[in-house]
């Protein structure tokens, strides 16, 4: 696949880790096994939008005060997710 950062075609998917900061800024999680592309060519290693995405709607959905500082991408998508507010409404 192609290289956002240097075009490159010889990108590939793989995983790493990363450091994420919670939505309210009051810690940092450790995701391991994330899906990213790694760059041979420019040794970039970074995360799709979707996947940025994926993790910051369910950082938004999930009750963060449980949340262990080290975990797997896969195990934080499997973590049941608060409808507590509705984010969503604005009427009020
Ligand atoms: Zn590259």
């Amino acid at each position: 696949m192609k290289c956002s950062w240097c075009e490159n075609t010889t990108a590939k998917e793989s995983v790493n880790t990363v450091y994420w900061e919670l939505p309210d800024g009051t810690k940092t999680v450790q995701i391991e096994e994330t899906p990213c592309v790694c760059c041979s060519a420019c040794g970039m290693t970074y995360q799709t939008e979707d996947t940025v995405k994926q993790i910051e709607d369910q950082l938004f959905l999930i009750d963060t005060k449980q949340l262990p500082k080290i975990l797997s991408f896969e195990d934080l998508m499997k973590r049941p997710r608060l409808l507590k507010r509705n984010y969503f409404d604005f009427s009020t």
